[in-house]
């Protein structure tokens, strides 16, 4: 009991100590953001901007972006992961046959036939059911094991330690759109800091001041961040007019009839859709909007023939080469 005792404690310890490395990413994350607002509200609009039109302009913009930003940043990071539903769990039973067997064709039927009644199109390299020993459960569709989460994810896009979270079904569209509200925010930044700062300069630098330095930082700390993000915008974009995860875009996901890393792609108006839902009006906010379920997927083949998800997917996945022109 008693050496039980000692080694809870530095287990306890340890993954406090974890979880704070894992945290500290966003904690300095969120000090520059909390430092951006001070100089561009405090510094910027206060103590340099002097016309009380142009600073309740600068404000109200400022604002708007700033309150749409910390919206898209805490859903992406707050938002549970996706988790694989029960029916993809293998019973005890079956978990048992599966140690029982011998051969990895016997394995092979023993998931396929478990398999039979579930929406699952994927396959593994050599053509067989995935599978997660660690999670127990069959894969569903676009579903990945994440070690630093420790589970498998619904449509795993990647982990991200800056956010330290996984970004997946459930949180791709806050993802998307703290990417674009971010570009916007630094961009607006730039934009209006530079006028007040273009005419200190004019003016020789007379009465410049701390105000005007921490504003310069700004600038230029803005300008870097704009760069920074017009990256992963463009990359994502392209992502998800294909409808193509980051893993599946660096490993085409493999179906029946073989490797399609177009195999999601329904159009890029309908793989829009799929992450920003149907209704215009919910399209740019941070409200979970995406269409499906995160464990089944429409497919090319499907799209045509103008069903969704059937759970004899498998059977469509044969038809795959045939449909598609
Ligand atoms: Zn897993
Ligand atoms: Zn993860």
């Amino acid at each position: 009991m008693g050496s039980g005792y000692k080694g809870k404690i530095p287990r306890k310890l340890h993954a406090f100590c974890i979880s704070i490395v894992k945290w500290l990413p966003v904690i300095f994350t969120v000090a520059l953001i909390i430092w951006s607002y001070y100089a561009y509200v405090y510094h910027l609009c206060f103590q340099i901007v002097t016309d009380d039109v142009e600073r309740v302009l600068y404000l109200i913009g400022y604002h708007i972006l700033f309150a749409f930003l910390m919206w898209a940043y805490c859903r992406t990071i707050f938002t549970e992961t996706g988790r694989v539903p029960m029916k993809f769990k293998l019973p005890r039973a079956v978990l048992q046959k599966l140690e029982e067997s011998d051969t990895a064709e016997s394995e092979r039927e023993i998931l396929e036939r478990f398999a039979e009644d579930l929406p699952i199109t994927n396959r593994t390299m050599t053509g067989s059911i995935r599978y997660c020993e660690k999670c127990e459960h069959l894969k569903p569709d676009r579903a990945h094991h994440c070690s630093s989460c420790g589970e498998c994810v619904l449509k795993m896009d990647h982990h991200c330690a800056l956010l330290n979270t996984c970004v997946s079904f459930t949180n791709y569209k806050f993802f998307l759109l703290l990417l674009v509200y971010s570009l916007l925010y630094y961009l607006f930044i730039v934009l209006t800091t530079m006028l007040p700062l273009i005419e200190c300069f004019h003016s020789g630098g007379r009465g410049m001041n701390c105000f005007h330095i921490t504003s310069i930082s700004l600038f230029f700390f803005a300008v870097i961040f704009a760069l920074i993000f017009v990256c992963p915008f463009r990359f994502h974009y392209h992502l998800m007019l294909k409808n193509r995860t980051t893993l599946e875009a660096l490993r085409s996901p493999i179906f029946l009839s073989g490797d399609d890393k177009d195999g999601f792609n329904l159009g890029k108006y309908r793989n829009f859709q799929e992450v920003f839902g149907e209704t215009k009006m919910t399209w740019f906010l941070p409200i979970f909007t995406s269409l499906g379920d995160g464990s089944s997927f429409a497919v090319r083949a499907q799209d045509q023939l103008g069903s969704r998800n059937s759970a004899n997917s498998a059977e469509t996945s044969l038809d795959f080469g045939r449909i598609i022109p």
